[in-house]
């Protein structure tokens, strides 16, 4: 397929904790993304197994805006033994000589707009006008006025959405969404110990309250999706339109496999992100709409490296050697790997087919996995031949090399309201 032309806009769109399967667009019963499930009806092109390459946003972001894997761009990476995400373990800035999407543009003018500030933060200096830390109105509000502006000039902008990070932050008009929510309660994680009894009516009540909040976040999220694009107007025909998530997030499916198998310096178990490499946390919706984009599902597994090769391909731009392919086209069956972990030993994984390689070995961690329905672990491999097999097809160690963020006071705040510091 020809190219929309380097003219085209780029509009991505990242929400950050959005999981997979809590979209209705990937099959959840409760209509979450109304938006996006009627881009997928209208023929967007959408992936059924798209993974993070990292479990939580500094590393992860890294790979969206450079078509890296982690271990090749080195951003956002911690140097703990264990790793422990805080003011004494900050992670890596991005290398000046790591070109992000933007930088591999001719004629766009760039912008972001965040409201997560750790998604910002290793790429500070380098993306443009930004705006971060502010809810997702203004946000929106705020890139929408930017996008209209640049009537010039075609623009990339990127929108980073604070979705389904902790503490929760929903509109008061859609917290109930899903059904009754104490609000101050459920917006904040609980029960959350490596010991926590997790039998108790109690514990399943504020489950269930958290999961329908958890539920309406991602309503609000594909709400402000809606307006960033339709208040593009007639500028809709000439922009290319990508969704995705950073990484997804755990609601205590691993509990008992984490508090029994990895160290966690925080002493937490089973709920959030930045501690493991299961699939909850790397499976991600990723879609592309608009101007050079085919329409269909691609079924193979891929992953968020090829953000950068497809919008390339679809404006028919040149692309440097890259991580990740352009998935204009059946990528075929290839690897998909993640690293980069936040508290705990650092782990890596591979995903090829239907089987998954995880290994910690700071913790003397290493399982294949079968995976199942809905692409979730679902029980081991015992098979030394086919772990010889896997091996070779990790990714390298990444390691913390470059210079880090700086902690000031500012930063301290920011990890605080996020639920990093306590
Ligand atoms: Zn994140």
């Amino acid at each position: 397929m020809a190219g929309a032309g380097e003219s085209a806009n780029v509009l991505l769109v990242t929400v950050d904790c959005m999981r997979r399967d809590r979209l209705s667009a990937y099959g959840h019963p409760s209509r979450t993304t109304p938006f996006l499930d009627s881009l997928i009806e209208r023929g967007a092109l959408h992936c059924t197994s798209a993974h993070a390459t990292a479990p939580w946003t500094a590393p992860s972001v890294a790979t969206l805006l450079t078509g890296l894997y982690p271990h090749n761009h080195r951003t956002g990476l911690l140097s703990g033994e264990p790793r422990n995400l805080s003011r004494d373990d900050l992670p890596t800035k991005l290398p000046d000589g790591v070109p992000l999407l933007q930088d591999m543009l001719t004629g766009h003018s760039a912008a972001s707009f965040v409201t997560v500030w750790s998604a910002a933060l290793p790429a500070r200096g380098r993306l443009g006008h930004l705006m971060a830390d502010e809810s997702a109105s203004r946000v929106t509000k705020r890139a929408l006025a930017w996008m209209s502006a640049q009537d010039a000039s075609p623009f990339a902008c990127w929108v980073h959405l604070r979705g389904g990070h902790d503490p929760l932050a929903v509109p008061r008009g859609l917290r109930t969404a899903f059904g009754p929510v104490d609000y101050r309660r459920a917006r904040k994680w609980d029960f959350t110990r490596r010991d926590a009894d997790l039998l108790t009516p109690a514990f399943l009540a504020y489950r269930s309250e958290r999961e329908r909040l958890y539920d309406a976040a991602i309503l609000s999220a594909d709400a402000s999706i809606r307006a960033l694009w339709e208040g593009l107007g007639d500028l809709r025909h000439r922009t290319i339109l990508v969704v995705t998530a950073d990484h997804g997030e755990e609601m205590w499916e691993h509990r008992d496999e984490e508090a029994d198998g990895f160290a966690d310096p925080r002493g937490l178990a089973g709920v959030g992100h930045g501690h493991s490499l299961f699939q909850v946390l790397l499976l991600v919706p990723l879609i592309f709409s608009g101007p050079g984009i085919p329409s269909g599902a691609v079924k193979r597994n891929c992953s968020l490296v090829d953000v950068v090769p497809t919008v390339l391909g679809a404006l028919g731009a040149e692309a440097p050697a890259l991580d990740g392919v352009s998935l204009l086209r059946d990528p075929g069956e290839r690897p998909v790997t993640a690293q980069g972990i936040a508290y705990g030993h650092e782990k890596r994984a591979v995903v090829l087919g239907d089987s998954k390689l995880v290994v910690s070995p700071g913790d003397d961690y290493e399982r294949v996995f079968r995976l199942g329905e809905g692409r979730l672990e679902e029980g081991t491999v015992e098979d030394a031949a086919f772990l010889e097999k896997m091996r070779p097809l990790l990714p390298p160690d990444a390691v913390a090399s470059g210079e880090r963020v700086e902690a000031t006071a500012e930063i301290e705040e920011h990890l605080r309201d996020l639920g990093y510091l306590e």
